[in-house]
């Protein structure tokens, strides 16, 4: 199938024509011609298939007709929800590349930077807006966005989305747009509780699936190394200087883990930068911009402020820490290998982590190929370490935490 099979307008297909995109890819094949019935879809995608093309470009089409309005009379008609900051400017992206000639305006708000300029932008008026929840609700409480005109509502990673406690404001967000409306929902695995969200406020949604969550590319290599857990940072420095080369990502768990490992490596005269829930929004544009232009070969990332990131020709990605839930191994490794290139997944597993490895393999279907050659070996009868308290007992006397110690926790991610 080509482009032109999908009844695009020749300003958008040019636009597709310069991207460099050839034919559409599966997940746009399946979802263009429903969005533009005006269904609602749940379409379970990963990214890296082209789903946020799968509905730009629809998007963009049903606009089209109405793009002459003048910029102060122009409306939201499209709402774009994205659980993170670096999605919502990469979903912005690809909205001002496939409209570049059309009259169709897009803009992107999200948190962690001033207010004031993404006001003066909305007061000028937009067709297609793409946002954060917590910023969005803050502009629509402050009367500068209006979501009375919204028709088509996009949900994308909308099990992260959850994921991150983003519940309530997405159903907030889904009634404030109050006119009768198209919703797109998007997800790269469907877990109960998105189909619970579906059901709540999709009307009688087409389904659409894409390769399934628990598939890894053949091209990639996904080798194992069992090692003791205080020896992953010299089997890590060991692999990058005799095995590993080119563009890498480094996956951990927890963000006191990625800078603990970045100034290490930062020591060791490695090129690389990080990003997590606790630096700026400038300061992880910043690093995934100077990945993205190759000022440095290697980033090290939380899953979460890592998801949806778009980063091609990537070599290798490293699993630091592996990790707990198994789709999260298949989201990481599938950042390799893209674009049919080849790509290596190292993945360091402690004691305390080879029960990971087990619902790992079983998702995937497949057993990681064990290095056994490598200077740090995992003595097999090792216990995992657990680290006892001097105090007996819980240290939660009330055994359970109390709704301001709640509130007060900070993010992980
Ligand atoms: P996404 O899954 O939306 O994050 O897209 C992943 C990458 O695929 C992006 O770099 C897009 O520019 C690219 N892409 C999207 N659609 C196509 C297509 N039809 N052909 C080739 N590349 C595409």
């Amino acid at each position: 199938m080509s482009f032109k099979d999908l009844n695009l307008r020749r300003p958008i297909l040019r636009a597709v024509a310069e991207a460099g995109y050839d034919n559409p890819t599966l997940v746009q094949e399946k979802t263009i011609p429903l969005v533009l019935e005006k269904n609602d879809i749940i379409v379970s995608a990963q990214t890296g298939t082209g789903k946020t093309a799968a509905f730009a470009l629809p998007i963009l089409q049903l606009l089209f007709d109405r793009q002459d309005v003048a910029k102060k009379g122009k409306t939201i008609k499209a709402l774009i929800v994205s659980p993170t900051r670096e999605l919502a400017l990469q979903i912005e992206q690809n909205f001002k590349t496939y409209s570049v000639y059309t009259n169709l305006r897009s803009t992107v708000v999200y948190g962690g930077t001033s207010i004031e300029p993404q006001k003066e932008i909305l007061k000028k008026g937009v067709d297609i807006l793409i946002a954060t929840p917590g910023r969005l609700l803050d502009l629509h409480k402050q009367d500068i966005i209006n979501l009375d005109y919204v028709e088509t509502l996009v949900l994308d990673e909308a099990d992260l989305m959850l994921d991150m406690g983003f519940i309530y404001d997405v159903k907030k967000i889904e009634r404030l747009c109050t006119r009768e409306k198209q919703i797109l929902l998007f997800s790269a695995t469907i877990p109960y509780k998105v189909e619970q969200l579906a059901n709540a406020i999709l009307t009688g949604p087409k389904r659409i699936e894409v390769a399934k969550n628990s598939s890894t590319s053949t091209q990639i290599r996904q080798l194992l190394y069992y090692v003791p857990k205080r020896n992953k940072i010299e089997l890590c420095l060991h692999l990058l200087r005799n095995t590993i080369r080119g563009n890498i990502i480094i996956f951990r768990r927890t963000k006191f883990g990625v800078d603990k490992l970045e100034k290490t490596l930062l020591k060791n005269g490695y090129n690389v930068d990080s990003i997590h829930g606790d630096k700026s929004q400038t300061a992880r544009q910043e690093a995934l911009n100077n990945f993205k232009k190759g000022h440095i070969n290697i980033l090290i990332a939380t899953d979460v402020a890592a998801r949806g990131i778009d980063v091609t020709n990537l070599d290798a990605v490293i699993n630091f820490d592996l990790p707990n839930i198994p789709e999260t191994y298949v989201h990481r490794v599938g950042r390799t290998a893209r674009a049919g290139k080849s790509g290596t997944a190292y993945s360091l597993c402690s004691a305390d982590e080879k029960n990971y490895v087990k619902t790992i393999q079983q998702l995937i279907s497949l057993q990681l190929d064990v290095m056994e050659d490598h200077p740090y070996p995992l003595d097999p009868k090792a216990k995992p370490v657990i680290h006892k308290s001097k105090k007996t007992g819980s240290k939660h006397k009330k055994g359970r935490k109390s709704v301001a110690s709640k509130k007060k926790k900070k993010r992980w991610y």
